[in-house]
């Protein structure tokens, strides 16, 4: 299975419908979508799934957020897309992601590469337009070869197009997600900027008291040592585990549904333990 992707309501390249039929296709027993601050893809992907019987499709959505001046990704999972708290929050992460890509935009151009907002618009296929798409306009006009590219010169925290953009606290993230129903899980707790143990534990004694459900123990990027290191952290905390992709289509290249760069698999006992916690009821 498969508890973390993306379609083209966020930065991927698949629609909804589209992650429904390829998880299908590779015979998955379950997928989520969890798009950037939208769930704008969740009834499509819902109503895609009803016609895959041997498929459980879980709405879900990724919400950004920031702890102590880092980023911090919380996925919910089972949320209930029409929730108003939940659209609430993600309305206001969306149009704060709108003004620094009103930013971003401008300081490319500064540094000389011809990009508009209404190009980024059209590249959009969704509402919630994140970096990723930015990257590949300027993969197609020739300023680069590929989006890595962009990012490692240009797009990164120490580049110089980089642009901050307002996030919510943890807990407002948390929140939103159990008024949708949903479970609160910290997505790929040790990706990316020097993440180790001893950061996950000192976000873990802040956010399991605010209402942490789990974490991604089980990730694209991870070496079965940082999967071993969180499944530790997790049973010191008492933490449901989660896991998947991170699949973005062909915006990720070589991560793939289900099998990430090939490595990853998620059992059928995660999710199960996982639909256990959500409805209190054993399966
Ligand atoms: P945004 O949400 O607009 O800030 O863009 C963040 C997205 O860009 C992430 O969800 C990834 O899909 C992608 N991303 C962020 N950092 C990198 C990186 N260093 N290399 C490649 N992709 C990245
Ligand atoms: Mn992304
Ligand atoms: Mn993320
Ligand atoms: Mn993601």
């Amino acid at each position: 299975m498969d508890l973390h992707t993306h379609s083209v309501a966020s930065d991927g390249t698949l629609t909804p419908t589209e992650i429904v039929e390829l998880a299908d296709k590779i015979g998955l027993a379950a997928v989520a979508l969890a798009d950037h601050d939208t769930v704008s893809g969740v009834a499509e992907f819902l109503k895609a799934g009803a016609s895959c019987p041997g498929l459980e499709v879980v709405p879900g959505v990724e919400i950004s957020t920031d702890f102590d001046h880092k980023e911090l990704h919380i996925v919910g999972l089972f949320v209930d897309g029409d929730n108003i708290p939940l659209n609430e929050l993600l309305r206001e992460i969306r149009s704060n992601r709108n003004k620094r890509n009103d930013q971003l935009v401008e300081k490319l151009r500064g540094l000389g590469f011809g990009i508009t907002i209404e190009e980024l618009l059209e590249e959009a296929g969704g509402e919630s337009i994140g970096r990723p798409i930015v990257a590949k306009i300027l993969v197609r006009k020739g300023y680069f070869s590929e989006p890595q590219e962009v990012f490692d010169k240009c797009l990164n925290r120490n580049g110089p197009a980089y642009c901050k953009r307002i996030l919510p606290s943890p807990v407002r993230a948390i929140d939103a997600i159990h008024a949708a129903g949903g479970l609160a899980i910290w997505a790929h707790p040790l990706h990316r900027g020097g993440r180790d143990r001893s950061f996950m534990r000192r976000v873990l004694k802040a956010v399991v008291p605010l209402g942490l459900d789990g974490v991604e123990a089980y990730y694209t990027q991870f070496t079965p040592e940082q999967t071993r290191a969180v499944l530790d952290v997790a049973a010191e905390f008492g933490l449901a585990i989660s896991g998947g992709s991170d699949f973005h289509g062909a915006n990720q290249a070589g991560v793939e549904l289900g099998s990430g760069r090939g490595e990853l698999e998620v059992t059928v006992e995660v999710f199960d333990n996982l639909r256990e916690i959500r409805t209190g009821i054993p399966s």
